[in-house]
């Protein structure tokens, strides 16, 4: 018996499929309804030939200018600059001397960006991140975290009395939140600030050893002042007459004597000592013995004692006013986000420019080749290249985003930029912090040597992983936000911008895979933004889909915080999945928006590689539900490599836009020319 006995419609259906086939390779892609057989027009390969100064006219935005001072001004003072060998503490008055000199001398007043112009602040940072991370993350602590808590949370007195004093650094001051046995979960600290309505003041107390205020940037041995976060308690306002406890509030602490520097009474600091990275800010632990501040010290935004002891707040409950609280401090999220990316863009040039100028083996007789000739070099380095323009482009995004939360106050943005940056934060770093190491190998033996930067790049940047919200703890932020937003959707409420892909995708992702787009495989097809952007959405909105079936399910069971627990891995995947939605979206407006048509090309080439090397790295879960069948998926693997290779023809160019001067780069390795001499000058020949 033949197959067509066994089933009178299986030759049919044989035939139809070959047509179906055929059809998918000469499909018009410029007429994807048309279901026409017209003929694929030839693509004309040819090389590209960037223009480093339109790209980088294009990268550098609007706040070069500001930058290029920073640069000038460290570049004329080498006793400012760090050495690559420095004890902690000669790093710790090195760092603090570079601030001052920036803002006393330099004439640059980060606080007053902060506050007017937030997009000029986070330039600032990422400039000065460069010439030395650590001053990057002092200058943060100074301003974003100490000053951004006075101006964000404090009132109209608190800026007329503690303004110009963080802005000239005669207030030099920390951020004093995490404790010894609370980082992330905030809510849960225990140092006290309790009224006392005879002498108008707040006590700030260390009930225990677990409340001792730990990792304080600043506090080891510059600080003056610390913003303290305690619980609020008052006396006599609870049931029956108990203390009631209103929930964490910050208060200003003044802990070193403002003439002589001398601890204040009841304020006992220790050294947190050597770090992995980050030597130059000076962290402590700080313990408080019933230290008194005035009532006023209250940072009064979202909560007020009166003299007689009343709380009055125009938030209803400590819930809202702990959300409020906490962000009024995404700033300082923005800012990591946007310095990860400045410090990629510094790793990828040194491992990009050794890897052209490294050569090793070669065809028999000819010549040896660069390193970035081959396959699995482009292969490391490329797509990371390519993630470096992603990022640099929805970061800038996320700053834009903020500056206008800071303008409009809409609540909308608000909720945009909360989510945003805590995804931002945590895609950006986690990713570079992994990048660093591959730069590092990629540049082999020398990569090691720690002239070359990887050391003090990956030590430095780790962190950034984990304070202003760790990672894991942020990603589940944007899951809730994503979650939220989905039961509005189905409850008919507003989805907020960035979000409003879920409102089409979602139906999309109702209806099955279309087994035919499934099997397109045209360069032309994966080359559509349309194709990339669905299949991102496409993924994202799945992963949501299936994350709040499962979290019905398992709360029947295990009550929310299990279910919560039982589906975490899945909401992780979901937080990031829809981050790199967001990514890809700005990169594609990005290129789309860009003016000068050769420049237009060659991003449009890095943008392809960035999200076909993502649609590869996750082809499991597309081919798990069809959305990619076989041949697509083949299809979607040759090209990356393609593209990577491709991009590697305008490497040199597309780490040149990143216009890094020499005192940022430093590496001998990653010089733009001269990099073998610049080395072994270095070890003295
Ligand atoms: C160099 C440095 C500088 C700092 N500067 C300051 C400063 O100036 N001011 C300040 O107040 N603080 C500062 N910090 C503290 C920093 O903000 C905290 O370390 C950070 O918020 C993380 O908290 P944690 O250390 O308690 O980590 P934990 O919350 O204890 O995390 C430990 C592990 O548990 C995991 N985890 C925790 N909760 C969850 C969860 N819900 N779900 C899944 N996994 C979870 C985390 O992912 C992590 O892997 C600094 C820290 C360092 C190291």
């Amino acid at each position: 018996m033949d197959d067509n006995q066994q089933n009178p419609s299986s030759g049919d259906e044989v035939a139809l499929r070959r047509i179906q086939r055929l059809s998918l390779h000469l499909y018009n892609p410029s007429e994807p309804h048309s279901g026409g057989l017209s003929l694929l027009p030839c693509r004309a390969k040819r090389n590209l030939s960037p223009s480093v100064e339109s790209l980088s006219e294009y990268m550098r935005g609007p706040h070069r200018e500001i930058q290029a001072r920073i640069f000038e001004f460290f570049q004329s003072r080498p006793d400012l600059q760090t050495p690559v060998e420095i004890s902690m503490a000669e790093h710790r008055q090195l760092c603090m001397r570079q601030m001052t000199a920036l803002v006393r001398e330099a004439g640059i007043r980060p606080f007053r960006y902060l506050v007017e112009n937030p997009s000029v602040y986070f330039a600032i940072a990422e400039a000065v991140g460069g010439v030395d991370i650590s001053l990057g993350i002092k200058m943060g602590v100074q301003f974003s975290l100490w000053g951004g808590s006075v101006i964000n949370l404090g009132t109209k007195k608190h800026k007329e009395k503690y303004f110009d004093g963080i802005d000239n650094l005669d207030y030099p001051g920390c951020f004093a939140m995490t404790e010894l046995h609370h980082g992330s979960n905030v809510q849960a600290l225990q140092t006290t600030a309790t009224f006392d309505p005879i002498t108008d003041e707040f006590v700030i107390n260390t009930p225990n050893d677990g409340a001792i205020k730990w990792w304080i940037g600043n506090a080891a041995v510059h600080g003056k002042f610390a913003s303290v976060f305690a619980r609020l308690i008052l006396p006599l306002q609870g049931k029956g007459g108990k203390s009631a406890d209103m929930g964490i509030h910050a208060f200003i602490v003044p802990i070193r004597d403002l003439e002589t520097h001398a601890l204040l009474p009841g304020v006992e600091i220790h050294d947190c000592g050597h770090k992995v990275g980050l030597n130059g800010v000076d962290n402590g632990a700080l313990r408080f013995s019933h230290v008194r501040v005035p009532r006023d010290n209250l940072l009064n935004r979202f909560g007020d004692v009166s003299r007689d002891g009343k709380y009055t707040s125009s938030l209803p409950t400590v819930n809202k006013r702990f959300a409020a609280t906490l962000g009024e401090l995404v700033g300082g999220r923005v800012g990591l986000a946007y310095s990860s990316v400045g410090v990629l863009k510094i790793a990828v040039t040194i491992a990009v420019r050794y890897s052209l100028l490294r050569q090793q083996f070669g065809p028999p007789r000819k010549p040896e080749v660069s390193v970035l000739d081959y396959q699995s070099q482009q292969h490391r380095l490329m797509p990371m290249l390519a993630s470096t323009y992603a990022f640099h482009f929805a970061t800038q995004y996320l700053v834009d985003k903020y500056s206008e939360m800071k303008k409009t106050n809409d609540d909308q943005v608000i909720g945009d930029v909360h989510a945003l940056s805590a995804g931002l934060k945590s895609y950006v770093t986690s990713y570079t912090a992994r990048s660093i190491s591959t730069c590092r190998e990629s540049c082999g033996g020398h990569g090691y040597a720690a002239v070359n930067r990887f050391g003090i790049l990956r030590n430095d940047h780790d962190i950034f992983q984990t304070f202003e919200g760790d990672n894991t703890v942020l990603l589940q932020q944007v899951a809730g936000d994503l979650l939220k937003r989905y039961q509005e959707k189905f409850k008919g409420g507003t989805l907020t911008m960035t979000w409003n892909y879920l409102r089409e995708s979602m139906s999309s992702y109702l209806s099955q895979p279309n087994p035919v787009t499934a099997r397109w495989e045209g360069e032309d097809h994966l080359r559509d933004p349309k194709f990339q952007l669905d299949a991102f959405r496409y993924r994202t909105s799945r992963l949501l889909q299936s994350v709040a079936a499962r979290l019905q399910k398992h709360s029947k069971t295990l009550g929310s915080f299990g279910a919560w627990n039982r589906c975490l891995n899945h909401l992780l995947t979901l937080a990031e999945s829809h981050i790199e939605s967001v990514v890809l979206a700005k990169f594609i407006e990005a290129v789309q928006n860009c003016p000068d048509a050769n420049t237009r090309e060659v991003l449009k080439l890095v943008c392809d590689l960035y999200a076909l090397d993502r649609i590869w790295k996750d082809i499991g879960t597309y081919r798990n539900v069809d959305y990619v069948a076989p041949n697509k998926a083949k299809a979607i693997h040759k090209l990356t490599d393609y593209l990577s290779f491709q991009v590697r023809g305008v490497a040199r160019e597309l780490v040149d836009a990143f216009d890094l001067p020499d005192l940022v780069i430093r590496a001998p390795i990653g010089m733009a020319s001269e990099a073998y001499e610049q080395y072994t000058q270095h070890v003295g020949f």
